[in-house]
Formats: C-alpha cells, structure tokens, sequence
C-alpha cells in the first residue's frame, strides 16, 4: 500500500556507539551497539539477536505455509538488501532450522527513469549490476520497469533484462503523468502507489499470493505520520500491521517491522553487505522539505538522534489502534486499494471530507468534471487529494480508467452532485 515505500532516503551511516563504553548484554565483550530495546551488544551478539528477531517474527505468527511462494520485490535499498540476506541465510546450509516457504524476487527499475540525461543502455548497465549484486542469494530474480504501470496487457514482468520493453514512448507517458502533478508531495505519493500498484499485478500474474516487503519500524514510524497529514488516518492501522489482507486476495507481510533502520545498517555493514545497496537516495530528487514525507522523515531522525526512544514510542502507538468496523473491504479505493473511507456514514464527522464534496458540489460540471468526479468517488480521501493534483486524468494508466468504467453504480454516485436547472 502507500505504506510500503521502504523509505531510507536518508541513509543511515552507521558508526559503533564506543561513547557508552558498555559491555555486550549476553557475553561481557564490549559493545558496538544499543539496539532499538535498548540493549548494548558486541557485533556477533548482535547480529544473532538481529537474525532471531526477523527469523522469530516470521516462526511465530506462521505466516506461510510449507512450499508456499511468496514474492520480495527488492529495491536495493539498505533494508531490501538486508532482508534478501536474511532469506538467504534463512534457507542455507547453516540455518538450524531452514524456512520451508520458497522466494522469489521481482526488481522495478525506478531509479533512471527521472534521469533526463541518461540513455537506455545506462539503464540496462546498472540493472545489470543490480544483478550481479544479488546472484549470491540463488533466488529466481524477475525484472521490471516503473512505467509498465501504465501497460494494460499483462507482459510487464521478465526473468530477462534483456527482454523488457524499453522504449522510450512509454517512458515519455509515464513521465508526462507524473510531472502533471502540481506540487512534489503529489508526485511522490503518486509514483509510491503507482509503484505498488504494479506490484500487485506482477504477484497476480506470476500467481503469488503473499508479498514480503524490508520495511523497518523507523519508516513504518515515518510513513505513519506523513499519512495523518495526508488524511489517509482511517489506513493507519491496517498499513502498519505485520499482516495485511487486501480485498483482492493479496496479502501483505512485513517481518522487518520491529528492527529499526540503524539496526539494519548495523547489520548490513557487519555482514560486509553494505556495498550491495545502489538505490539512489531518492529517484525523484526530492529536497529535504519539499514533500510532506521528506520533511517528516526529518523531523523523525533528528528528534530520534537526540532521543531513541522517539521510533519504539511512536510505532507502539500505531501497535494500539484497531481499524474501524465501518470500514468495507469490498468498497476498495481504485488507487491504494485499502477500503474507501469516503462513504457518508463514516465520513459524516469528517470536515475535511465535507468540504471537499461541497467545492465539488458547487462546481459546473463540464465532460472534464464529470470525469474527474468519476475517479474522486471512487478512491479514497487521500488518493482524492493526490488525484486532484494530477493535471490529466487521460495519463492514468488504464487499468485505473477500465476499473472506473466497470463501476455500475457510479452514475447514481454522481447524480447526487448534479446542479438541477
Ligand atoms: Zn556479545
Ligand atoms: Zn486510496
């Protein structure tokens, strides 16, 4: 969902916490690390802490079944590379006990796509290399670009680099849609659900039900502020869950959840891994303040150097609050696919919700509006706004356009807005 960014823009440098002069909680060397409980460690300890933890979370909820496929879709930035290490050791010869369920990966090329000066066999080179970075592991790697979001037929994933549709007309479309956007936050929230959205269809296609995403406490903590600005509240706690079921049968799993990104930088320079992460620090070059997520991400990682309980006390929050019984599955927004929050019973306390329904209400509602209002009832309050800030509805990709067809009961949803004469 629009939580699953892995975040990471900012990369996190890790360096001993020598100042503490500590000995390792388990084995009286001293300790390179506090760890998110607060727990110093010296690096073997803390690396078997680091593997229990993710091995623990996974073993203890049963999340998969044996021989059962799940898809990582890996994006070479510090958590994905951390993660495709975990999975690796979780089925190698050293592991006491081997995961049964088997992995497969799948990387969406998004970091040249917004390098304007870039040419296609740049592209391929450093997917190339992304390939090579990862060979270690054994696992059966697919290959994917991010405009493929907007292909409507279904050849949109390869096991062959060589094989993707590279042209740049498809390129130029995506490009147009997302600079269409009027502002940078727009942009960014955008390209994130298109992103998983593209996601989806390839674990479809490639008939995988379950979907593994690196996402660590540190941005779960992140994406679940800059989503209270957004307005996606009612999401909160369905998007930070370890498990989330999403009405079209997919479901989500994030067993990263409970390490924080410096313990996964720890963990990454330890195992020498560290030079396999070549996610560029933002693929929209995004500014420190300008999107609300970047300027969130700042707020958390100073607040959390001064103090490292800022994370933990956040995310536990986020642990006690249950969705709302209201909320239908079954009406899911065409855009993140989480249920629409939107419907008037739920919505009726929402000013922000009213608001925008009554600016909308009061306008002449040519073809243009018309369809436009069209897509706005059909996703939800913060995929509206996102939407609204999308210069032509006609760039969307048409997978969105067909759903937004098939809704039979969308003229009724707009008549109410119609202005009789
Ligand atoms: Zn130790
Ligand atoms: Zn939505």
């Amino acid at each position: 969902m629009c939580s699953n960014n892995e975040g990471g823009l900012t990369k996190f440098e890790p360096k001993p916490d020598l100042a503490l002069f500590r000995k390792c909680l388990k084995c009286d060397k001293n300790s390179v690390v506090v760890t998110r409980i607060n727990d110093a460690m010296c690096k073997e300890c803390f690396v078997e802490y680091f593997t229990h933890k993710f091995r623990a979370t996974i073993g203890k909820s049963k999340l998969f079944d044996k021989d059962e496929v799940v898809m990582f879709p890996y994006s070479s930035s510090d958590s994905s590379v951390a993660m495709l290490h975990l999975l690796f050791k979780g089925v190698g010869e050293e592991a006491k006990k081997k995961f049964t369920f088997k992995t497969i990966c799948v990387y969406i090329e998004d970091n040249y796509v917004f390098e304007s000066n870039s040419s296609t066999h740049e592209r391929i080179t450093f997917m190339e290399n992304v390939k090579k970075s990862v060979e270690y592991s054994g696992f059966k790697f697919y290959y994917s670009l991010i405009e493929n979001c907007l292909e409507p037929s279904k050849n949109i994933v390869s096991d062959e680099i060589a094989k993707l549709n590279l042209n740049n007309e498809n390129k130029e479309k995506f490009l147009n849609l997302i600079n269409s956007c009027k502002n940078q936050t727009s942009k960014e929230e955008l390209l994130k659900r298109l992103k998983t959205q593209l996601i989806n269809r390839i674990a479809i296609e490639l008939k995988i039900k379950k979907i593994i995403f690196p996402v660590s406490c540190t941005n779960l903590t992140i994406d679940m502020l800059t989503n209270v600005a957004l307005g996606k509240g009612a999401h909160l706690s369905i998007e930070t869950s370890l498990e989330e079921k999403l009405s079209n049968g997919l479901v989500y799993v994030r067993p990263l959840r409970e390490l924080t990104s410096k313990e996964i930088a720890f963990y990454n320079r330890y195992n020498n891994i560290d030079s396999n992460i070549m996610a560029k620090s933002s693929s929209l070059k995004n500014l420190p303040n300008s999107t609300i997520y970047r300027l969130t991400e700042k707020f958390i990682n100073s607040l959390q150097n001064e103090y490292p309980t800022t994370v933990p006390t956040i995310f536990r929050t986020s642990d006690k609050l249950t969705p709302t019984d209201e909320l239908c599955p079954e009406d899911s927004c065409m855009l993140c696919e989480l249920p629409v929050d939107t419907i008037k019973k739920i919505s009726a306390n929402s000013s922000a919700i009213n608001d925008l329904e009554y600016s909308l209400s009061i306008s002449r509602l040519d073809n243009t509006a018309i369809e436009k209002l069209f897509v706005l009832k059909s996703v939800c309050y913060s995929c509206s706004v996102v939407l609204k800030d999308v210069g032509g509805h006609g760039n969307l990709p048409q997978t969105i356009k067909d759903k937004i067809k098939s809704r039979d009961n969308l003229k009724d949803k707009i008549k109410e807005f119609l202005i009789e004469d």
